[in-house]
């Protein structure tokens, strides 16, 4: 129910689970995170509030890490447990991704991975997409920006998606349909959040994604496409609202 992403010189793990905390208003059943670090991608999840993952942390640190998403999951496809929580990785850990919404055909896409070989180990209509990303890394040349253009434009349904990659140390990318995304632009660092309230303590310049649109996030620059990858028409505007409220 709530999405960041971060990349930048802060600890990427505080500012993800910052940014979630301000999304709590929205409810939600499970959290979790995924860094990219210098020991290599991590990931930890838990039902139940953000105290519970906090508490998984607090038991076993990540390494330090300046790119990470976050996630609070109002389950729809499969029962709160830590296994359903996000994120979902592929069959290799190379890929990690947060969802909100449906995938309505993840059925048929889960269906045709299982007879490719691969092994989904939850109930969520999203670990199809981590899937999907891993077959089509290779064929995007390892580009994750294009290969999860090539993902959406198999997806039906609703989503809002981040997705890291291990070989993309630098770079978290977004997409949307029918779902919100919204950019927070700072210096020498950007933010993704499912709304404002996510990044708001850090900046007030904001991106609001277009519908079928996919972002790739880096320090230094925000590229933002249609799912075809022409380049995509944005509306920038700048948040007004008390940061405290
Ligand atoms: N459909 C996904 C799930 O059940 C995402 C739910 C959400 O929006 O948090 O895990």
């Amino acid at each position: 129910c709530g999405i960041v992403g971060y990349v930048g010189d802060r600890q990427a793990l505080d500012v993800v689970i910052e940014g979630l905390a301000r999304l709590e208003y929205r409810g939600y059943d499970s959290a979790g995170v995924a860094l990219l670090t210098e020991e290599g991608l991590k990931t930890e999840k838990r039902a139940g509030k953000l105290v519970n993952l906090r508490e998984a942390l607090r038991e076993r640190p990540l390494p330090a890490s300046s790119v990470g998403i976050g996630h609070t999951r109002w389950a729809t496809h499969g029962p709160p447990n830590d296994r359903n929580a996000h994120p979902h990785t592929d069959c290799k850990d190379r890929v990690a991704v947060i969802h909100n919404g449906i995938i309505e055909n993840f059925a048929a896409l889960r269906a045709e991975l299982e007879e490719r070989g691969h092994k989904l180990l939850s109930e969520t209509d999203t670990e199809t997409v981590a899937h999907l990303l891993e077959d089509a890394l290779p064929e995007a040349g390892n580009d994750l920006a294009e290969a999860m253009r090539r993902v959406c434009r198999r997806l039906e349904g609703a989503f809002t998606l981040l997705a890291v990659q291990i070989d993309d140390p630098d770079v978290v990318v977004g997409a949307r349909r029918n779902s919100p995304l919204v950019v927070g632009r700072g210096d020498g660092e950007n933010f993704l959040g499912s709304d404002v309230a996510a990044f708001i303590a850090h900046t007030r310049e904001a991106i609001e994604l277009g519908q079928d649109q996919v972002v790739e996030l880096r320090r230094e620059s925000i590229t933002i496409t249609d799912f075809d990858g022409n380049p995509a028409e944005t509306k920038e505007f700048t948040v007004d609202w008390d940061a405290s409220a």
